[in-house]
């Protein structure tokens, strides 16, 4: 499938994420019995695993959809972020981040940061996929669906180029492509 200048091929099929996605779910059900969890998925990577994630949530939750931004003061990096999108009403919750990918891993290392300079009771993350470089550096995730190696992945809510999330199955880019997104 071709995905403007790049050839993506089918990687995990819509049953196979349904299949984690419910395991998952099954973990967090059991480990946050009687409490009242608050979901934080990360835009706009995170919304079609959080939906689908959501469905399974049988413990009582609340959900609020946030976004990372860059910072806009004086630094020149452009790689630090913040949340930007929720309320007061993280203090004193049991925070879980629900994000789409974890790559290096700084994105989720700076939310968990600052969530826990807003108060938040307790701070857990669930991510779909998490790629080699997090898994090395060891960032804290504790609920991991698929881990990979380096492979640029679309499709399930993630994109290349603002393109690919709708589609319903996870591609990978061919072997003979190359991405730099
Ligand atoms: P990190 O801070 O962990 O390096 O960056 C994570 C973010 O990078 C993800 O939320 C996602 O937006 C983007 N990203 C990393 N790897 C991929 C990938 O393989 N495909 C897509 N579409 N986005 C990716």
């Amino acid at each position: 499938m071709k995905v403007q200048d790049l050839e993506f091929k089918k990687f995990i099929t819509a049953p196979a994420l349904a299949e984690k996605v419910h395991a998952l779910a099954t973990q967090i059900n059991h480990d946050y019995k009687g409490k009242t969890p608050m979901f934080l998925p990360i835009l706009n990577g995170s919304f079609m695993f959080a939906a689908d994630l959501l469905k399974e949530i049988k413990v009582p939750c609340r959900v609020s959809f946030v976004k990372t931004s860059s910072y806009s003061g004086t630094s020149s990096t452009g790689q630090l972020k913040t949340l930007i999108g929720h309320d007061e009403s993280l203090f004193n919750q049991h925070i879980i981040i629900v994000e789409d990918i974890v790559d290096t891993g700084l994105t989720l290392e700076k939310i968990i940061e600052e969530l826990r300079a807003l108060g938040a009771k307790s701070v857990e993350a669930v991510t779909l996929l998490r790629k080699k470089p997090a898994r090395e550096k060891k960032v804290d995730v504790k609920y991991v669906g698929f881990d990979l190696e380096m492979e640029f992945v679309l499709g399930y809510g993630l994109d290349y180029d603002g393109l690919g999330r709708n589609y319903k199955d996870l591609y990978k880019l061919a072997e003979n492509a190359s991405a730099n997104p």
